[in-house]
């Protein structure tokens, strides 16, 4: 068994071997997020992978995020260190699922949440993440929008917009945990704090939040906000990442730590592992990625 300091090593000299880069979304394990070349939220890791010069991209994050740069960057090889490393939300819906609803409204505008598999994108016009939901419904030419597959965020964006917001049941069983009495605790005892959530919580815990951020979007706000103490609706490797970096600000779990099992799923020894074995490369048919590409592209350029 490798020690933390040799794996660290190890993991440096394999990724100048292998012309290799790390993308860390920040829901990993704090380990693994101090070994990324670029650590951030789904939107930010989109556009850093499409943009790589590397040969090879480890993504350290769950397999939507992986496929999603092996389908903006195809020449790349992609490695996600743990196979089985998926969201439970984006396998809560499929590409037929997604064909059906269209057939119900065929003059709407579909988007997708980039949690979902390359099958779903392929089937979508555009899409989106928690960063830019409001602004890619708000340019879209329909009217009506089938969104897919988070109720929470088609019900987030709904508020920001006079379209028709169509939901999919879908939901991240993370952030459903966040219940609107943490938030009415957390403004007695951590009396004078802001109070952030992500989108994916329910809408009774979005009512009662002072912003509603995704993960990036909540790095700048411990940058901007003249706050010290800030109370944080999310999974719990974004609350590591803030106080390792704003070391003179206190962040706190909205109610106990709340964990995501698969992102957790990668520790240093698998993102050694990978870049030793190169494993587990990251594969799709040419035809879904390059349906699925359409999406994700016309997202980049939309906002
Ligand atoms: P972000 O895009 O805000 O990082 O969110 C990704 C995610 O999976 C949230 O659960
Ligand atoms: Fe999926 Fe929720 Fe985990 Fe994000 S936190 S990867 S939405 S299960």
């Amino acid at each position: 068994m490798r020690d933390k300091f040799n794996l660290v090593d190890g993991i440096i000299k394999l990724k100048k071997d292998r012309n290799a880069i790390i993308l860390v979304h920040n829901y990993q394990n704090e380990e693994v997020q101090q070994v990324a070349d670029f650590l951030g939220d789904s939107l930010d890791l989109s556009r850093k992978a499409r943009d790589v010069t590397e040969d090879v991209i480890v993504f350290c994050g769950v397999n939507f995020m992986a496929e999603t740069a092996k389908i903006l960057s195809p020449d790349k090889v992609v490695l996600l260190p743990a196979k089985d490393a998926r969201c439970p939300m984006a396998d809560m819906v499929t590409a037929d699922d997604v064909r059906k609803q269209k057939a119900f409204y065929p003059k709407a505008t579909v988007v997708c949440y980039v949690n979902t598999t390359a099958e779903v994108k392929a089937e979508c016009d555009v899409c989106c993440t928690s960063a830019n939901a409001v602004k890619v419904v708000e340019n879209v030419p329909s009217d009506t929008i089938l969104f897919f597959p988070d109720r929470n965020l088609a019900g987030y964006v709904q508020r920001f917009t006079q379209k028709r917001v169509i939901p999919w049941p879908g939901y991240c069983y993370v952030h459903r945990k966040f219940k609107a009495d943490e938030i009415t605790a957390a403004h007695s005892t951590c009396h004078g704090a802001t109070i952030v959530v992500h989108p994916e919580c329910d809408p009774e815990v979005i009512d009662l939040a002072d912003e509603v951020r995704s993960t990036g979007g909540m790095v700048k706000l411990a940058e901007e906000s003249e706050k010290d103490r800030i109370v944080v609706g999310t999974e719990e490797g974004m609350i590591k990442r803030l106080q390792r970096e704003y070391p003179e600000k206190e962040f706190y779990s909205l109610g106990p730590a709340r964990v995501c099992v698969n992102m957790k799923k990668i520790r240093l020894e698998d993102v050694y592992q990978s870049l030793l074995n190169m494993q587990y490369q990251v594969k799709l048919p040419e035809d879904t990625m390059n349906r699925a590409r359409t999406s994700l592209e016309k997202m980049v350029q939309l906002v």
